[in-house]
């Protein structure tokens, strides 16, 4: 008989599974910290557990997590690594070394069909939602590797949009931030996304303490439609609408991304634009340069412009930094996260 993978089960359904079992529900909260807690996949050395009840679970379930095939490292100390899935496709995840602490940058979808023009994500098109399991085991095997004090902060910002896998982006952040799973604080989880206005207040009104990240690139609807085709579901007002409710819900400030684009976002009307559209959002906004990928029609603009893009916005908005891209050698930056489907770009 095959053996289920217990791997992206919550904690209720674990409860759930000793019920089943015969047992009281609390030894479900015993199997998943075992698991998630202490990342101890075999049933056989959970001490807390009665012999025949490891046994049981031995006989009926296993728990692997996913399989890295190939790691890639940075001259800057970006690691990448391609899990290979089940069904054969492949993700990535970024571990990103910022001073002391560590950042993994998290996949949700294989694939994207949101579209965006200037990521090679977007160009692969849809394959399919990760699992809970799938989501959760990219952490898992980054603890299992590098300790478990290996990141203190995640970003849901891999490969595709994290708020069209909604239901496995709760149950994960469940998994990740419960005392007894990875014990990770909502807090120190942020959810990027490119503005789906319904879900934006969906995620507000979880109560969950995650922060928010809007993927805004340009300040005007027509710039917006023309890089990324989401946005002509959802025009701006609807957008800082809902991010004005989620700062609301969550009392804390957004953070708006601004990729600048050599000579089509990077003007002085542009920022102008951008600190209008913004005026009264208690946010951030982070600037970053273009990441080139392959033959993809866009520029990288030069560090200085830049930098005065940045200077000029900055009397201008609550909050603004300058990121620097990291892991652009392995193709781990920004929007370059395409596994091995773009070998031709
Ligand atoms: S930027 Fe994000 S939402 Fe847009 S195509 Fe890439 S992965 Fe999808």
């Amino acid at each position: 008989m095959e053996r289920i993978n217990l791997l992206g089960r919550t904690v209720a359904e674990m409860q759930d599974l000793m019920l089943e079992m015969g047992e009281k529900p609390f030894k479900g909260r015993q199997l998943f910290k075992w698991l998630y807690g202490a990342n101890q996949p075999d049933f056989l050395h959970m001490t807390d557990l009665s012999l025949s009840v490891r046994h049981q679970l031995a006989e009926k379930y296993r728990f692997e997590g996913l399989v890295p095939e190939k790691i890639s490292r940075s001259r800057d100390g970006t690691e990448k690594i391609l899990f290979r899935l089940d069904d054969g496709n492949v993700v990535e995840t970024v571990m990103i070394p910022e001073k002391a602490k560590k950042t993994i940058c998290v996949s949700s979808q294989v694939g994207c069909a949101l579209g965006c023009r200037f990521c090679a994500t977007g160009k692969i098109g849809f394959k399919r939602n990760l699992t809970t399991g799938e989501i959760v085991g990219q952490l898992l095997f980054i603890r299992r590797q590098y300790g478990p004090d290996s990141f203190q902060n995640i970003v849901f910002m891999g490969m595709g949009e994290p708020l069209m896998n909604f239901p496995n982006l709760i149950s994960s952040i469940g998994i990740i931030s419960s005392e007894l799973g990875l014990a990770l604080s909502a807090k120190k989880i942020t959810v990027s996304t490119v503005g789906l206005v319904p879900k934006i207040y969906e995620l507000a009104d979880t109560g969950l303490k995650v922060n928010l990240a809007v993927s805004l690139h340009a300040a005007t609807d027509e710039k917006r439609r023309a890089i990324m085709p989401v946005s002509r579901g959802y025009i701006l007002s609807e957008l800082m609408d809902a991010a004005r409710y989620f700062t609301r819900k969550r009392k804390k400030r957004i953070t708006f991304e601004y990729i600048l684009f050599e000579g089509f976002n990077d003007s002085f009307d542009d920022v102008l634009a951008l600190s209008n559209l913004i005026k009264g959002i208690p946010c951030k906004i982070n600037i970053l340069a273009y990441n080139p990928v392959g033959s993809l029609p866009y520029n990288r603009p030069s560090d200085e412009k830049v930098d005065e893009f940045g200077r000029l916005l900055y009397p201008r908005a609550p909050a603004v930094t300058v990121r620097k891209s990291r892991g652009l050698d392995i193709d781990a930056a920004c929007g370059q996260l395409a596994g091995k489907y773009l070998k031709s770009l």
